[in-house]
């Protein structure tokens, strides 16, 4: 497992945005999570991009407890480990695409252009290089970020709402980059509204009100994959999900999850 959360919660006065999670998300995974505004997804993420600390609860990064990590160490699994896409771009403005993207390098000392330049070689804006954000589309911009986040060719990049601000065409630019990574071993976790983007994923769970109420697997072979390690790879508490539909459902079927013909912003191939 590159990734464990056993019993996590973040709590905030009476609010509990996180609540009791448990979770294992194996090398090489593409998770998608799902939920409504306020659900949690976020909070979630930043626990796991060690941005923020659980009220209770473990998470192990690459069997290290992240409880047991000093700032230097967690700014190390940072920067090592993790590459960050987020849906709001953070682009310095009056930096250019591949300054942009050397800004995660800086972080490393190691400043290297010709590097920088293969990361958005990648992302297919080598000829925006030098085009400040400002002078690039919403699309281009996220692909600029992601750039950045492959820049450390990290094993796990966690995205939250990655496609929230981009059209159709860049969602699937975006989704085909994705499925790369995923093709060359990088673990995936993605916060999504859109069910389309979920789809894409190899599992779905769904949060609310901080709570896993639901888990669904597209992906068979993943699935037994899972299985065959030993079952469970999500702790689901159908009971907490209170009124939403999501309680009746529960862990059965994906009933919750609303299933899209993903053909249509996909078309299921890389380009
Ligand atoms: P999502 O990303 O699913 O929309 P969030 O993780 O951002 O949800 O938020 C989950 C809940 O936690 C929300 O009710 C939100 O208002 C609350 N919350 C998030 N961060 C804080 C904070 N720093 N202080 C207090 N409440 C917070
Ligand atoms: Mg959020």
């Amino acid at each position: 497992m590159l990734l464990e959360l056993d019993h996590v919660s973040k709590i905030y006065g009476d609010l509990h945005a996180v609540d009791d999670l448990s979770l294992s998300v194996a090398q090489g995974e593409w998770l998608a999570i799902v939920g409504s505004s306020g659900s949690g997804k976020t909070t979630l993420m930043n626990i796991i991009g060690c941005l923020d600390t659980p009220s209770s609860g473990s998470v192990t990064l690459e069997d290290r407890a992240l409880n047991d990590l000093n700032a230097g160490q967690l700014a190390d699994v940072r920067k090592n480990v993790i590459g960050l896409v987020f849906q709001k771009f953070y682009l310095v403005p009056h930096l250019t695409a591949v300054e942009n993207v050397m800004v995660a390098q800086y972080y490393h000392s190691v400043v290297d252009e010709g590097q920088a330049m293969e990361a958005l070689r990648k992302v297919g804006l080598e000829e925006r290089a030098h085009h400040l954000p400002g002078q690039l589309s919403g699309g281009e911009q996220q692909r600029v970020c992601i750039a950045r986040a492959l820049i450390n060719c990290p094993k796990l990049i966690l995205a939250d709402e990655p496609t929230g601000n981009l059209d159709g065409a860049n969602e699937k630019i975006v989704l085909d980059l994705f499925r790369q990574l995923h093709e060359q071993g990088t673990t995936i976790i993605v916060v999504t509204h859109d069910a389309l983007v979920a789809s894409c994923a190899q599992r779905e769970i769904m949060l609310n009100h901080g709570v896993l109420v639901a888990e669904r697997w597209n992906d068979e072979e993943a699935r037994k994959a899972s299985e065959a390690r030993g079952g469970t790879t999500a702790v689901v508490r159908p009971e907490g999900a209170s009124d939403d539909a999501a309680a009746d459902q529960g862990n059965e079927g994906g009933g919750v999850f609303v299933d899209p013909t993903k053909a249509a912003k996909t078309g299921g191939t890389t380009r």
